[in-house]
């Protein structure tokens, strides 16, 4: 298979990351004889540093010839970095919302995996983090209350805010069936989250789940109100695989679930639009606070990858196989600095992030 990826480097540790990605990607590619071209986009800072502005017309096209984007991560830090002097639409993250918005990117999936060697990272109970857990959330990201009309007045001498939560069976549809879609590739089971005993775009939403269920016999659907939704992920997270829900309740479901495995240097996401084609990026920012050390951790970048190659190529086999080279590194003790144990176990190895790459790498 030909692979055309677009890789947007970005910020601080963005290319450090990216670099450690595609050493990955290039050793899986090779195992099953694909071919994968790799065409450098600038956006965020690298973008205002070269263009004066943070995505160019010419990036999005880029990014659009390509079958799927990988990307690092953007911005600087806002007290000491000049792109924070420029104008809010001329600032680095101006860039994603803006490629994002081009691309129709309406579904973002973040899974939350806790690794066995990592449960010590993890806040929760002994007796919950021991059983681990590995989840997904599928959050709407182009409507709801986010993108409704808004507008704040004074009325009988009282000032008054408005917020609109807007949601048409379309919007519904289309990330139910991409969240049915993707639990045939996990264990087979969506728990849609919603808040159907008060909002009307809840009833709405619960409704078209249903519909869209009708055509997955073989996929399991459970409701759950969001605020049981966000008491079980603290108490019993391995009980859901793909957690299906609109845009608020999914950024903040999205964050407690990352919390909730301890380690933000672990964590991919990755935001697809109608096509097979996605933007794979980490959780997390660009740490310009360790750009350029050579210590960040690569991991959540390379199980990026993984999901391009899963959810864009559908090469299963091959995202399989780099999903366990990185519970294989870390079985052998492996560990950047972030996700060392406190104190430094005497089983554990420190690494950095060139040397991470190069271990999973080797474990292909
Ligand atoms: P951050 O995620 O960059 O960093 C938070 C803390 O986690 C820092 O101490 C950092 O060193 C550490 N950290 C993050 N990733 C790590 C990794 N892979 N390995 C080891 N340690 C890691 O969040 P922040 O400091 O709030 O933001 C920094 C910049 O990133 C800002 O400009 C922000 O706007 C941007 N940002 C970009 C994205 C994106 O591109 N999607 C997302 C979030 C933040």
């Amino acid at each position: 298979m030909k692979l055309k990826i677009g890789c947007i480097s970005g910020d601080g540790i963005g290319p450090e990351i990216v670099r450690e990605a595609k050493k990955v990607l290039d050793a899986v590619t090779a195992k099953y004889g694909h071919e994968i071209s790799y065409t450098e986009i600038l956006m965020g800072g690298a973008s205002i540093d070269v263009h004066g502005v943070p995505l160019t017309p010419e990036a999005v096209q880029a990014a659009k010839e390509s079958d799927a984007v990988l990307m690092g991560s953007i911005g600087g830090d806002a007290n000491t970095s000049p792109w924070y002097k420029l104008p809010p639409d001329r600032r680095p993250e101006a860039g994603l919302l803006a490629i994002r918005k081009e691309l129709g990117l309406f579904a973002n999936l973040r899974p939350a995996v806790l690794y066995e060697e990592l449960a010590d990272a993890c806040p929760l109970k002994k007796e919950t983090s021991e059983e681990g857990f590995d989840l997904l959330i599928m959050r709407e990201l182009t409507g709801g209350l986010y993108f409704g009309e808004r507008r704040t007045t004074v009325e009988n001498g009282l000032r008054t805010a408005v917020d609109t939560l807007v949601y048409n069976e379309n919007e519904i549809r289309r990330i139910a069936i991409r969240a049915f879609d993707i639990a045939r590739k996990r264990r087979g089971k969506v728990t849609s989250v919603d808040k159907a005993n008060v909002l009307d775009s809840s009833r709405l939403w619960r409704a078209v789940v249903n519909e869209v269920a009708a055509d997955y016999p073989d996929v399991e659907l459970s409701h759950m109100l969001v605020d049981n939704c966000a008491m079980q992920l603290v108490k019993d997270p391995a009980q859901f695989d793909v957690i299906l829900t609109e845009n608020m309740f999914g950024d903040i479901l999205s964050d407690e679930a990352s919390m909730v495995t301890g380690s933000i240097g672990m964590l991919a996401s990755a935001s697809l639009n109608d096509t097979k084609f996605g933007l794979y990026e980490p959780s997390h920012g660009s740490a310009p606070d360790i750009a350029g050390k050579n210590i960040a951790n690569p991991i959540a970048t390379i199980l990026s990858a993984a999901m391009m190659l899963r959810y864009s190529f559908d090469l299963d086999r091959e995202a399989d196989d780099i999903e366990r080279a990185v519970k294989q590194v870390l079985k052998e003790g492996f560990r950047t600095v972030d996700i060392m144990p406190e104190g430094g176990a005497a089983s554990c190895r420190k690494c950095s992030c060139s040397e991470m790459g190069d271990l999973n790498a080797e474990r292909i």
